[in-house]
Protein backbone atom coordinates (compact mmCIF):
# COMPACT_ATOMS: atom_id res chain seq x y z
CA UNK A 1 0.00 0.00 0.00
CA UNK A 2 1.68 3.45 -0.68
CA UNK A 3 -0.99 5.69 0.31
CA UNK A 4 -1.32 8.79 2.79
CA UNK A 5 -4.24 8.60 5.96
CA UNK A 6 -5.67 12.41 5.01
CA UNK A 7 -7.25 12.61 8.29
CA UNK A 8 -3.92 12.20 10.17
CA UNK A 9 -2.27 13.98 7.49
CA UNK A 10 -4.59 17.15 8.15
CA UNK A 11 -4.10 16.64 12.33
CA UNK A 12 -0.43 15.96 12.37
CA UNK A 13 0.88 18.86 9.14
CA UNK A 14 2.71 15.16 8.15
CA UNK A 15 2.85 11.68 7.56
CA UNK A 16 5.85 8.97 6.94
CA UNK A 17 5.03 7.13 3.65
CA UNK A 18 6.69 3.84 3.61
CA UNK A 19 5.11 0.96 1.02
CA UNK A 20 5.59 -0.96 -1.86
CA UNK A 21 4.25 -2.33 -4.83
CA UNK A 22 4.74 -5.56 -5.99
CA UNK A 23 6.61 -6.53 -9.34
CA UNK A 24 3.22 -8.59 -10.24
CA UNK A 25 0.79 -5.59 -9.59
CA UNK A 26 -1.38 -5.25 -12.27
CA UNK A 27 -0.31 -1.38 -12.04
CA UNK A 28 2.65 -1.80 -14.26
CA UNK A 29 0.33 -3.87 -16.85
CA UNK A 30 1.24 -2.54 -19.68
CA UNK A 31 3.95 -0.28 -18.80
CA UNK A 32 6.81 -2.17 -21.23
CA UNK A 33 8.95 -2.15 -17.52
CA UNK A 34 10.23 -5.73 -15.50
CA UNK A 35 10.51 -6.14 -11.93
CA UNK A 36 12.54 -8.43 -10.05
CA UNK A 37 10.97 -7.34 -6.80
CA UNK A 38 8.85 -4.95 -5.49
CA UNK A 39 8.90 -1.39 -6.14
CA UNK A 40 9.99 0.40 -2.40
CA UNK A 41 8.65 3.71 -1.81
CA UNK A 42 9.73 6.03 1.04
CA UNK A 43 9.32 9.45 2.45
CA UNK A 44 6.70 12.14 4.07
CA UNK A 45 3.67 13.93 3.18
CA UNK A 46 3.32 17.64 4.31
CA UNK A 47 0.39 19.81 4.12
CA UNK A 48 1.44 22.79 2.16
CA UNK A 49 -0.21 26.30 1.98
CA UNK A 50 -4.03 26.61 0.13
CA UNK A 51 -4.92 23.00 1.19
CA UNK A 52 -2.49 21.44 -0.73
CA UNK A 53 0.18 17.98 -0.45
CA UNK A 54 3.75 17.05 -0.68
CA UNK A 55 5.00 13.96 -0.50
CA UNK A 56 8.76 14.08 -0.52
CA UNK A 57 11.20 11.10 -0.90
CA UNK A 58 12.30 8.20 -2.99
CA UNK A 59 11.54 4.84 -5.08
CA UNK A 60 13.54 1.89 -5.63
CA UNK A 61 12.62 -0.22 -8.40
CA UNK A 62 14.89 -3.44 -9.13
CA UNK A 63 14.20 -3.90 -12.40
CA UNK A 64 15.27 -6.40 -15.10
CA UNK A 65 16.70 -5.12 -19.11
CA UNK A 66 17.93 -7.20 -21.64
CA UNK A 67 21.76 -6.07 -22.07
CA UNK A 68 21.63 -4.07 -24.50
CA UNK A 69 25.11 -6.11 -25.65
CA UNK A 70 24.63 -9.45 -24.98
CA UNK A 71 20.59 -10.02 -24.69
CA UNK A 72 21.66 -11.43 -20.64
CA UNK A 73 19.03 -10.45 -18.41
CA UNK A 74 20.65 -8.09 -16.24
CA UNK A 75 19.24 -6.78 -12.91
CA UNK A 76 19.22 -3.38 -12.14
CA UNK A 77 18.06 -1.31 -9.12
CA UNK A 78 17.27 2.46 -10.51
CA UNK A 79 16.36 4.89 -7.76
CA UNK A 80 15.08 8.08 -8.34
CA UNK A 81 13.90 10.86 -5.76
CA UNK A 82 10.37 11.34 -5.65
CA UNK A 83 8.29 15.11 -5.51
CA UNK A 84 4.72 14.86 -5.74
CA UNK A 85 2.48 17.88 -5.75
CA UNK A 86 -1.17 17.55 -4.90
CA UNK A 87 -3.63 20.71 -4.93
CA UNK A 88 -7.24 20.44 -3.91
CA UNK A 89 -9.68 20.75 -7.23
CA UNK A 90 -10.81 23.71 -6.14
CA UNK A 91 -8.14 25.82 -6.65
CA UNK A 92 -7.24 24.32 -10.09
CA UNK A 93 -6.15 27.09 -12.53
CA UNK A 94 -3.82 27.03 -15.05
CA UNK A 95 -3.26 23.24 -16.25
CA UNK A 96 0.34 22.52 -14.77
CA UNK A 97 1.78 18.47 -15.26
CA UNK A 98 3.32 18.38 -12.38
CA UNK A 99 0.81 19.25 -10.34
CA UNK A 100 -1.72 16.52 -9.51
CA UNK A 101 -5.55 17.49 -8.39
CA UNK A 102 -6.76 15.72 -5.00
CA UNK A 103 -10.53 15.37 -4.32
CA UNK A 104 -10.68 17.48 -0.78
CA UNK A 105 -13.67 15.42 0.31
CA UNK A 106 -10.94 11.93 0.10
CA UNK A 107 -9.44 10.27 3.07
CA UNK A 108 -7.19 8.43 1.94
CA UNK A 109 -4.19 9.61 -0.90
CA UNK A 110 -3.48 6.51 -3.10
CA UNK A 111 0.17 7.09 -4.57
CA UNK A 112 0.25 4.41 -6.59
CA UNK A 113 -1.45 6.21 -9.93
CA UNK A 114 1.49 8.83 -9.25
CA UNK A 115 4.53 6.80 -8.82
CA UNK A 116 4.00 4.67 -11.52
CA UNK A 117 3.78 7.80 -13.88
CA UNK A 118 7.18 9.02 -12.26
CA UNK A 119 8.79 5.38 -12.86
CA UNK A 120 7.35 4.88 -16.62
CA UNK A 121 8.59 8.19 -17.15
CA UNK A 122 11.90 7.99 -15.25
CA UNK A 123 13.12 4.10 -15.42
CA UNK A 124 15.39 3.92 -18.80
CA UNK A 125 13.90 1.93 -21.39
CA UNK A 126 17.21 0.33 -22.31
CA UNK A 127 20.22 -0.63 -20.73
CA UNK A 128 23.60 -1.51 -21.80
CA UNK A 129 26.26 -2.97 -19.13
CA UNK A 130 29.34 -1.34 -19.28
CA UNK A 131 32.67 -2.91 -20.86
CA UNK A 132 36.46 -3.34 -19.00
CA UNK A 133 39.11 -4.45 -20.67
CA UNK A 134 37.08 -6.08 -23.18
CA UNK A 135 34.17 -7.94 -21.50
CA UNK A 136 30.96 -7.28 -20.44
CA UNK A 137 31.12 -5.57 -16.75
CA UNK A 138 28.08 -7.19 -15.98
CA UNK A 139 28.01 -10.92 -18.15
CA UNK A 140 31.29 -11.25 -18.69
CA UNK A 141 31.07 -11.89 -22.24
CA UNK A 142 33.88 -10.30 -24.55
CA UNK A 143 32.63 -7.04 -26.12
CA UNK A 144 33.96 -7.57 -29.31
CA UNK A 145 31.78 -10.85 -30.47
CA UNK A 146 28.94 -8.00 -29.79
CA UNK A 147 30.86 -5.46 -32.88
CA UNK A 148 29.92 -5.24 -36.11
CA UNK A 149 32.76 -7.32 -38.84
CA UNK A 150 34.92 -5.09 -40.86
CA UNK A 151 33.45 -7.44 -43.95
CA UNK A 152 29.78 -5.80 -44.00
CA UNK A 153 27.70 -9.09 -42.24
CA UNK A 154 26.45 -7.09 -39.55
CA UNK A 155 26.37 -8.01 -35.83
CA UNK A 156 26.84 -11.35 -35.08
CA UNK A 157 23.34 -12.71 -33.86
CA UNK A 158 23.85 -12.35 -30.33
CA UNK A 159 22.94 -15.59 -29.40
CA UNK A 160 24.85 -17.49 -31.54
CA UNK A 161 28.02 -15.10 -30.10
CA UNK A 162 27.02 -16.63 -26.81
CA UNK A 163 26.93 -20.00 -27.88
CA UNK A 164 30.53 -19.05 -29.86
CA UNK A 165 32.19 -18.17 -25.88
CA UNK A 166 30.65 -21.14 -25.09
CA UNK A 167 32.54 -23.00 -27.66
CA UNK A 168 35.57 -21.31 -26.94
CA UNK A 169 35.76 -21.56 -23.38
CA UNK A 170 35.49 -25.37 -24.21
CA UNK A 171 38.32 -25.23 -26.21
CA UNK A 172 40.37 -23.43 -23.79
CA UNK A 173 39.65 -26.43 -21.22
CA UNK A 174 40.55 -29.11 -23.26
CA UNK A 175 44.21 -29.92 -22.84
CA UNK A 176 44.92 -30.71 -26.19
CA UNK A 177 44.79 -27.52 -27.90
CA UNK A 178 46.26 -25.78 -25.31
CA UNK A 179 49.23 -28.38 -25.66
CA UNK A 180 49.35 -27.31 -29.61
CA UNK A 181 49.46 -24.01 -28.84
CA UNK A 182 52.06 -24.28 -26.51
CA UNK A 183 54.41 -25.93 -28.83
CA UNK A 184 53.87 -23.60 -31.57
CA UNK A 185 54.68 -20.80 -29.37
CA UNK A 186 58.02 -22.73 -28.64
CA UNK A 187 58.55 -23.30 -32.11
CA UNK A 188 58.93 -19.62 -32.77
CA UNK A 189 60.88 -18.64 -29.91
CA UNK A 190 63.78 -18.94 -31.84
CA UNK A 191 63.11 -16.42 -34.55
CA UNK A 192 62.34 -13.87 -32.10
CA UNK A 193 65.53 -13.64 -30.04
ZN1 LIG B 1 26.38 -8.29 -21.31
Amino acid sequence: MVQIDLLRLRQCGTQPLTGSIGPDSELWDGCGLRFAGPVEVQGSASLAAGGGIVVQGSWRAPLVYECGRCLDDLQVAVERSLTLLFTPDDSWEAPDPDVRVIDGRETVLDLRDAIREEIVLEAPRYYTAGEEDGRCTRCGSPAREYRSEPNGLGPMDPRWAALKVLQTNQEENDGGSQETGFQAAEAEAPHTR
